[in-house]
C-alpha cells in the first residue's frame, strides 16, 4: 500500500528493528531501563534540556507537560487548532481538570501577541488562573516563524506564563528552515516530541523539561499507566529517530513539493502553494468530485488517502518519488483522463 494518510503510518527501519532486538532492558518505572535511561540522556542533551522523560505518544507527552505545568483549576492559552486542544479527545480538561484557553490562529499558523495578551485573566475569584502558553511547530505542515517564537516567550516571561512547545514534528521545523532543533527549542520551558512519525520509531514520543517539572511528569505519566517496564526495546528504535532520520525529513519535504506541483495540475484539486512547507499538502476538492468515490477507487489500486473536502496528504519514509508518480497515474485513471 501507499498510504498518503499519515506520516504515523511509517515501519521502523531495518537499523531500529535490529537495535530492538539487541536492546538491553530493565523495569523502566524502577529506573532500571538501560536503554530508556541512555534515550533520555541523549535527548536532553541534543536538546539542551535539563533531561527528558520517554512516553507511549505525544498525545501523552503534551498531557504530562500540561499537568505538570497547570494544577486543578489553572489554564492554558492554545490555537484553535491546536493538537492538545482540538484532537486530544480534551484529556487536559477531563483527567487534569485544566481548562484551555482557545485562541484563533493565524495563516501562519502564530497566535497575536494581542490575543494572547487580552486573553490572560487577572487575578481574580471569577476566573481561572492563566499558566501557560501552548504552541505548536509544525502546525498544519507549516513552520512558525522563529521571531515570532522569540515574541512569545518573551511575553510569555513577562506575564509570568510558562510556555510549552508541542513539537510532534519541530524536526520538520526545523530541517525546513536548515536549523538545528535547538534553535527552535530554546524558546521554551518544556518540548514534546513525536519520534513515530515522520522520525519512523514504532512508538514513543518525549517530554522535554527541567528537572522539577520532569519529576511531577514522570508521577503523572505513572498515573495515566504510561509507566512501560521493559520499554528499551522501544528506546532503541527512538534514540535511531533521532540519530539517523532526522536529516532524511528533507526528502519527504521535496516529495511533498513535488506531489503538490502534479496535484495542481488536475482541475478537480486547488492546492494552497504557500501551504507547502514541509511534509503535508492540502487541497480543496471541487463541490463536484466525490472524494469519497475516489478514496475507495484508489484503495483498490493499493493507494490510500483520508477522504475529505480538504484533502491532507502527507509524505514520509515509505513513499517514494515513484509512488507518487504511481499516484498521479492512477488518479488520472480513477479521473478517467
Ligand atoms: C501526532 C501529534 C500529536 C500526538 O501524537 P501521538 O503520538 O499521535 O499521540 C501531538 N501534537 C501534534 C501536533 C501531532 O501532530
Amino acid at each position: 500500500m501507499i498510504d498518503f494518510r499519515s506520516d504515523t503510518v511509517t515501519k521502523p527501519t531495518q537499523a531500529m528493528r535490529v537495535a530492538m532486538g539487541a536492546a538491553q532492558v530493565g523495569d523502566d518505572v524502577y529506573g532500571d531501563d538501560p536503554s530508556i535511561n541512555y534515550l533520555e540522556d541523549m535527548a536532553a542533551e541534543m536538546f539542551e534540556f535539563d533531561g527528558a522523560l520517554f512516553t507511549p505518544s505525544g498525545t501523552q507527552a503534551n498531557l504530562l507537560a500540561l499537568m505538570a505545568h497547570c494544577e486543578r483549576g489553572d489554564e492554558y492559552l492554545c490555537g484553535q487548532q491546536a493538537h492538545n486542544y482540538k484532537f486530544e479527545g480534551g484529556g487536559a480538561a477531563i483527567l487534569g481538570s485544566i481548562q484551555p484557553q482557545p485562541l484563533n490562529n493565524q495563516a501562519d499558523g502564530s497566535i497575536l501577541l494581542a490575543d494572547i495578551e487580552a486573553a490572560i485573566k487577572p487575578d481574580d475569584i471569577h476566573f481561572a488562573r492563566t499558566r501557560l502558553l501552548s504552541l505548536e511547530n509544525t502546525i498544519s505542515g507549516k513552520v512558525v516563524p522563529q521571531t515570532y517564537l522569540a515574541q512569545a516567550q518573551e511575553l510569555a516571561f513577562n506575564k509570568g506564563l510558562k510556555i510549552h512547545l508541542d513539537g510532534a514534528r519541530v524536526a520538520n521545523a526545523a530541517v525546513a528552515q536548515n536549523l538545528p532543533m535547538t534553535a527552535i527549542t530554546q524558546y521554551f520551558d518544556s518540548v514534546s516530541i513525536c519520534l513515530s512519525k515522520g522520525l519512523c520509531a514504532p512508538v514513543g514520543a518525549l517530554l522535554l523539561a527541567d528537572k522539577r517539572l520532569l519529576s511531577k511528569a514522570r508521577r503523572w505519566r505513572k498515573v495515566l499507566g504510561g509507566g512501560m517496564r521493559q520499554a528499551g526495546i522501544l528506546a532503541a528504535a527512538a534514540q535511531l529517530a533521532l540519530t539517523e532520520q532526522v536529516e532524511r525529513l528533507a526528502e519527504d519535504h521535496d516529495n511533498a513539493g513535488y506531489l503538490a506541483s502534479q496535484l495542481s495540475t488536475f482541475s478537480e484539486f486547488e492546492v494552497d502553494m504557500s501551504l507547502v512547507q514541509t511534509n503535508m499538502v492540502f487541497a480543496s476538492v471541487t463541490a463536484e468530485l466525490d472524494i469519497n468515490a475516489v478514496a475507495n477507487a484508489l484503495k483498490q489500486k493499493g493507494i490510500l488517502i483520508s477522504a475529505s473536502k480538504t484533502l491532507r496528504l502527507v509524505t514520509h519514509a515509505d513513499i517514494s518519488r515513484s509512488d507518487i508518480d504511481s499516484f498521479i497515474r492512477a488518479l488520472k485513471v480513477v479521473l478517467q483522463r
